[in-house]
């Protein structure tokens, strides 16, 4: 099987002898079967231009003469004869990527360098220095051309000698990615060998348009109760994770990550300025939930260079997007994007950007909204392929009114707000139930999560109602101290342990059950192994009411008589149960 493309340009078509000298040449340079694609090109009269990702040989005349007078300027002393000089450069003469337009590095250091004389060059281009390392164009000025380094720059020094390489700034994408852990350039940060993957995307393209789309209606469970009874996620559609440090962001995305298996969805988790170790952690969490197998983990870590921070998402999206573009569900994760806004501000003000609100250049509004952009759900015309993009974002002391986090509330259709009193109060996932919302609503829900949960919000707003009234009373009524005990086993049925998504069917029986007061009477610290009773005990007794469920997503209102009466019962004999038991 070809592993990926070559793309050849030339007026006229190549015989099967310069076709096969190509592709000989190309296995020879990248130890790879790759597809050579003839392009017609009329301008090229003479010669051949041929791409493979982001390098270009140029087999034109003009190509030749550049290569060889490269040489012979190097060598030359007034002396020589010109002659034997040709000879030499033509015995010597070797294909190599492109030299075109050059520039002299006038400044280098903090991971930018300066360079003057690229009048042509663009914004994004990939510059090559000296040493084989990798520039980006990030700054444009009458004088000089600022960018941002990928590699070390050591071997860069005032005076090198840039190329522009005419190319935008691209990653490998493909299947061969799945179960990697790369950096943000694509190449594999896990030991385990190269990637065997030729497609090149660029990291920057734009999104989908309006007519390109179509609306978001079908859902992407996440597995975690309190999200996908009360803020659901559909596919396409981007909802913010928000919160302090340490409130359960991360674990929310892996467990929606952990939740995909066999729901032919591929995941890319991109991790923006973590430590290496946390990063490795959560590959092996993956990897032991057997999570691995479709997801792509792309990495930039504290230690890399801001540069790396600053296109890691972008990265990853081209990643994402090649998934999109074959008509397949992708989610990815971008974690976090404070941090990434955070690098972003570091380059700017060291190209002398002018600094804004909390020192953050003016486009970093810009900077996330055509990232979330790309996340689309895409038309059957277009292959109706989806992106789902999950930003997370870090809080300061729960100010969501920061710079960053109005921004990207403001890109986003939603947002799950952690906080970290009830996550220090043992409510887990620590999601606060009044200041999270999903715009997208009900269309991303199953009918039956939508019928079984209907009333949670409104129950659970009433009860924090409640709880604040009555935070000093002694003596409470009958009615609202049910009402009171009704709400805390609620709030305690939210509770969730990391790693254990609950499957379709899981979270109907439970929320029918509860919103139906079968939870009444039961211990709070017993409500865990009550539901587990519940929920394996109506899967066992009424298998197929469960496969009608799932197979239709519907839920009738027989089938939910049937679950409520089922509940009943099992509540009665749990409180006859431990009332014997205490007796
Ligand atoms: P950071 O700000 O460091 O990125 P975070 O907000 O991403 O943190 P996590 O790393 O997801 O938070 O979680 C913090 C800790 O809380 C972890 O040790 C995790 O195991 C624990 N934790 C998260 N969710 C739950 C849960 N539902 N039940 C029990 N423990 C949890
Ligand atoms: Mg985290």
């Amino acid at each position: 099987m070809k592993t990926g493309k070559a793309y050849l340009y030339s007026s006229l078509r190549p015989d099967e002898r310069q076709e096969k000298g190509f592709a000989d040449f190309l296995i020879k340079r990248y130890q790879q079967d790759l597809e050579l694609i003839w392009v017609n090109e009329p301008e090229l009269d003479h010669g051949f231009r041929l791409e493979v990702g982001n390098d270009i040989y140029d087999w034109s005349p003009e190509g030749l003469f550049r290569q060889f007078r490269k040489t012979v300027e190097r060598r030359s002393t007034e002396k020589e004869d010109i002659i034997p000089l040709l000879k030499d450069a033509l015995s010597s003469w070797e294909l190599s990527a492109l030299p075109e337009e050059t520039g002299t590095v006038r400044m280098v250091g903090d991971g930018i360098a300066r360079i003057s004389g690229l009048e042509n060059a663009s914004y994004g281009e990939i510059l090559l220095f000296e040493d084989d390392s990798r520039g980006m164009v990030l700054n444009l000025t009458d004088e000089e051309v600022g960018c941002v380094l990928f590699d070390t720059e050591e071997g860069i020094s005032a005076g090198s000698v840039v190329r522009r390489s005419g190319r935008n700034a691209g990653v490998p994408v493909g299947e061969a990615l799945l179960g990697r852990v790369v950096n943000p350039l694509g190449k594999p940060i896990d030991g385990k060998g190269p990637v065997q993957s030729f497609g090149y995307r660029p990291i920057e393209y734009a999104a989908p348009g309006i007519i390109d789309r179509c609306p978001v209606d079908t859902p992407l469970e996440t597995g975690i109760l309190s999200i996908d009874s009360m803020f659901p996620i559909g596919r396409g559609q981007r909802e913010l994770i928000i919160g302090d440090r340490q409130t359960g962001k991360t674990t929310i995305a892996s467990d929606t990550i952990i939740n995909q298996k066999g729901k032919d969805c591929i995941c890319v988790y991109v991790a923006i300025g973590q430590k290496a170790s946390s990063v490795a952690q959560l590959a092996e969490n993956l990897r032991k939930h057997g999570a691995m197998e479709y997801t792509i983990i792309v990495a930039a870590t504290a230690s890399d260079a801001d540069p790396l921070l600053y296109i890691a998402p972008y990265a990853g999206c081209a990643m994402a997007e090649y998934f999109m573009l074959q008509g397949k569900d992708v989610l990815i994760v971008y974690d976090d994007l404070s941090k990434h806004a955070v690098a972003y501000r570091t380059i700017s003000l060291l190209l002398d950007r002018p600094p804004g609100r909390e020192a953050y250049p003016g486009d970093v509004f810009y900077l996330h909204s055509r990232l979330l952009e790309r996340s689309a759900r895409l038309s059957p015309e277009k292959g109706g392929g989806s992106l789902t993009a999950l930003p997370i974002v870090e809080t300061q002391a729960g100010d969501v009114s920061a710079y960053i986090p109005t921004n990207i509330i403001s890109i986003t259709d939603g947002q799950i707000f952690l906080e970290s009193s009830l996550f220090f109060a043992g409510q887990r996932p620590a999601v606060n139930v009044g200041l999270s919302v999903s715009r997208v609503g009900g269309d991303a829900q199953t009918k039956a999560v939508k019928k079984a949960g209907g009333t949670l919000r409104l129950d659970l707003a009433q009860y924090r109602e409640l709880e604040v009234f009555n935070q000093f009373a002694s003596d409470l009524d009958e009615e609202t101290r049910k009402q009171l005990v009704y709400g805390q086993g609620l709030m305690r049925m939210l509770r969730q342990n990391l790693n254990r998504p609950y499957a379709h069917i899981d979270k109907v029986i439970i929320l029918c059950s509860a919103l139906s007061h079968a939870l009444d009477g039961v211990l709070l610290e017993q409500i865990p192994e009550f539901l587990l009773q519940l929920t394996d005990g109506f899967k066992q007794t009424y298998a197929d009411v469960c496969r009608r469920i799932d197979s239709t997503g519907d839920l009738t209102e027989k089938d939910r008589e049937t679950i409520i009466r089922y509940a009943g019962t099992v509540n009665e004999q749990w409180l006859t149960q431990k009332q014997s038991q205490t007796e």
